[in-house]
């Protein structure tokens, strides 16, 4: 059973979707300037044909912002699935609570942070394959 009692849910959610709007705020602030920053490269080169790396570089660092804030969203979103139907501040892995603590400093978290470690262990992108 999760120790998360209806109203540190309601409390929950409120506060994961107060931080999504922020975040979709923020997208939408990145896209804005992004828009804007092309436009001077494109009024650039017009005059400079010779390099388009910089803009590019521009670009994709908008985009990882971009890419961070919508990761973060979609956990958002998973969290407050969970939260509805009732999983919420279960570990995904090992069916364990995680611990509040944890959850009041991390609400999107999936796992407790044994079954974390253990998942960015095996999951990380550039770690050497075990098995
Ligand atoms: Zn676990």
């Amino acid at each position: 059973m999760t120790s998360f009692n209806p109203q540190q849910s309601t409390s929950m959610k409120a506060r994961l979707r107060e931080r999504a709007t922020q975040l979709r705020g923020e997208i939408q602030h990145t896209l804005e300037r992004s828009a804007d920053e092309t436009h001077v490269r494109i009024a650039e080169q017009a005059r400079d044909t010779e390099d388009d790396s910089f803009s590019n570089l521009v670009v994709d660092l908008n985009l990882a912002e971009i890419d961070r804030d919508a990761d973060e969203l979609r956990r958002i979103d998973t969290a407050l699935a969970r939260i509805n139907e009732g999983s919420y501040g279960l570990c995904e892995s090992c069916g364990q609570d995680i611990p509040e603590a944890r959850l009041q400093a991390e609400p999107t978290a999936l796992r407790c942070v044994k079954c974390q470690e253990l998942y960015e262990r095996t999951h990380a992108g550039n770690g050497t394959p075990r098995l």
